[in-house]
């Protein structure tokens, strides 16, 4: 008997992770399910607790690179309605943990909410965002938090309030094994001044990263204030190249990936970097992306 028994509905083997990711590399899952309500969720992970199947969800795959080897266990993507609901409320929004981060952003300003226009041209999940408290132009996702629901390995639903949130630089304290969703205490403002300001940092985001056709991330945290891609660039490794890999002409803190590159093409680049920065700047660079 499978370990899945009365989930073959949503279950799949081997499925390739890549296509779920920005890099678009890597390996198969080993387990692979989108489930169709929170119900089903709480029993698969339950089911998977049972089991001892490791367990991980994958939001918009912008800050996740596969491994060649693959993922073993079971990887979630909640890519059902159930999971990227969106509503307004006053000053509040509701959003799914899948729904896009660029989804809610349209819809804050489009209700002229302000607060998540900064955040304009992050890829991504509002559980991704939540995760790694997504932050640009100054302002992060975590100041505008209210409160977040989450789901434990049993299947409980917990949801914690302002006060029992911890976001700092790219970092929150929400561990849990699923973020459901998430509540935000946004400011009214006028609806022509927040189009605007999104459209500019609209622009000014798409001529500082590389375009979305390509596979792409971005590498590293910014320590303490100071550019990465500054550092990267003093150490004379720009449009440095390991296999398909290379970093971006457009900013050095991004890699872009050409046809027949491997995950092992983007972990060398990202080894080589770290080491140069390090040696000549003695600066310790940290990579913001999992690698899984
Ligand atoms: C071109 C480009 C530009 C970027 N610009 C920025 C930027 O300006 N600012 C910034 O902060 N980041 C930026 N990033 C990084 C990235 O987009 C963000 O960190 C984003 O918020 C990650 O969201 P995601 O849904 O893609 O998460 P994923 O990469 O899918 O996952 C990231 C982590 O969140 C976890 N996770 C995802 N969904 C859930 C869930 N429902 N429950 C529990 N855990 C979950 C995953 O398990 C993983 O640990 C950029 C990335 C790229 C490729």
């Amino acid at each position: 008997m499978s370990w899945y028994e009365g989930f073959e509905h949503i279950v799949r083997e081997d499925e390739p992770l890549g296509t779920y990711t920005w890099f678009r590399l890597g390996g198969v899952a080993e387990f692979f399910a989108e489930p169709n309500s929170v119900d089903e969720l709480a029993q698969l992970l339950r089911r998977c607790d049972q089991h001892d199947i490791p367990f991980r969800v994958i939001g918009g795959g912008s800050r996740v690179l596969i491994s060649d080897a693959g993922v073993k266990g079971l990887v979630v993507h909640l890519s059902a309605p159930a999971f990227c609901e969106t509503s307004v409320e006053g000053s509040y929004i509701t959003a799914g943990g899948g729904a896009k981060l660029g989804h809610v952003v349209s819809l804050s300003v489009g209700v002229s909410l302000g607060g998540l226009e900064s955040l304009v041209g992050v890829p991504g999940t509002v559980a991704g965002a939540l995760k790694g408290n997504a932050d640009s132009y100054g302002a992060s996702i975590g100041q505008w938090t209210e409160s977040v629901k989450v789901m434990s390995r049993s299947g409980a639903i917990t949801e914690y309030d302002r006060d029992q949130l911890r976001f700092s630089y790219r970092q929150s304290s929400l561990d849990d094994p699923v973020i459901l969703s998430a509540r935000f205490e946004l400011e009214p403002r006028d609806p022509h001044e927040l189009t605007r300001r999104m459209q500019k940092l609209w622009i000014m985001k798409r001529s500082q990263q590389p375009s979305g056709s390509e596979g792409s991330g971005r590498i590293f945290a910014d320590p303490q204030g100071i550019s990465a891609a500054e550092l990267i660039e003093q150490v004379g490794l720009r449009s440095l190249k390991v296999g398909g890999a290379e970093l971006s002409e457009k900013n050095a803190n991004y890699v872009v990936i050409h046809s027949g590159a491997k995950t092992d093409d983007v972990r060398m680049l990202i080894e080589q970097v770290k080491n140069k920065v390090a040696s000549e700047l003695g600066v310790d660079l940290q990579c913001e992306l999992q690698i899984w």
